[in-house]
């Protein structure tokens, strides 16, 4: 099934770059958010998001700026320096569409450790 990379205005990260409802923010540049997640996965799980309007991974691709896409991962790597997981090794990874189970529709790259993190792909659900 094609995804829909048609951008919601009123997803819950769309809701929270506008200050409609709080975060718990981490790092904030120009070009990005980084708060931690609501239901963290491990003792660190952030989010970092573009600012721009961008669906997914593939929509950023489309669309985005270089300048757009450096500052992502740069914010990514500033946000592992900011929680101190090089040290002991992180993970970061992007849900994108239907088979990742992509919950929220506003690019999302998720920082996670500060635990053993195990393997890393799950077993499909069911
Ligand atoms: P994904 O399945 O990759 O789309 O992940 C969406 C993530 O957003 C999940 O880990 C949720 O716990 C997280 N999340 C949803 N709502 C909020 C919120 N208001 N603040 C912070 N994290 C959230």
């Amino acid at each position: 099934m094609a995804y829909d990379m048609t951008y919601d205005p009123n997803n819950i990260f769309a809701r929270i770059l506008r200050g409609e409802i709080p975060c718990d923010k981490v790092y904030e540049d120009e070009n990005c958010l980084a708060f931690n997640d609501i239901a963290p996965k491990a003792p660190v799980h952030v989010l970092v998001i573009p600012k721009g309007a961008y669906v997914n991974l593939d929509d950023f691709h489309a669309k985005a700026s270089d300048a757009e896409i450096a500052a992502l991962i740069r914010a990514v790597g500033t946000v592992a320096k900011l929680k101190d997981l090089p040290a002991t090794g992180y993970r970061i990874l992007s849900n994108n569409g239907e088979d990742a189970h992509q919950e929220v529709p506003h690019l999302h790259i998720h920082v996670i450790g500060k635990r053993d993190l195990g393997g890393m792909v799950g077993k499909p659900k069911g």
